[in-house]
């Protein structure tokens, strides 16, 4: 894989689609994590599914303590929340969404489990922002974007917005 990989928008119909579990982890899948983590802390960003980069396949990265600086990233291939519980609302935005926050409710807890880079099973246990981020990004797998957990008349509006940023930028090319 050469150059920085692009982050895909809405509405990419990539971003609607659901990913495949991985089956193999190969040299081209560790490329695909390696580039994520690239591309996520180039936006920046505290998380990243495969399909926001245009790859159907069950990965996400995320930065495993994302309110303090500096790195800790981690991986989750074929992820699955296996235990869910509190509720907890956070203004949440997204990379493929651009120019858009909403608050949305989450569950506050979190077990998620999946294998990591070698293969090995991983599970992460979190709260808080972490919680909110992985239940954001096994979303996308899903090809759920947080705006669909928004009410109806603020999806309208942020549509509405989207499509005249669009056409602005149009007009001006
Ligand atoms: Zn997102």
């Amino acid at each position: 894989m050469t150059g920085m990989m692009e982050i895909h928008t809405y509405p990419d119909p990539v971003l609607r689609a659901k990913a495949e579990a991985v089956e193999n982890i190969d040299d081209e899948l560790l490329a695909l994590i390696e580039g994520m983590g690239e591309v996520m802390y180039t936006a920046p960003g505290i998380g990243l599914a495969a399909n926001q980069v245009g790859v159907l396949k069950r990965v996400i990265v995320f930065d495993r303590r994302p309110r303090e600086k500096g790195r800790d990233t981690a991986v989750l291939i074929n992820p699955e929340i296996v235990l869910a519980e509190d509720q907890i609302t956070w203004e949440e935005a997204c990379l493929s969404v651009p120019d858009f926050s909403a608050e949305v409710a989450r569950k506050g807890q979190v077990k998620v489990t999946g294998l990591d880079r070698r293969g090995n099973p991983s599970t992460i246990e979190a709260d808080d922002l972490l919680a909110v981020c992985l239940q954001h990004e096994v979303d996308h797998l899903n090809g759920t974007l947080f705006i669909d957990h928004i009410s109806a008349l603020k999806r309208t509006l942020y549509k509405k917005k989207l499509m005249k940023m669009l056409k602005e930028q149009a007009d001006k090319d």
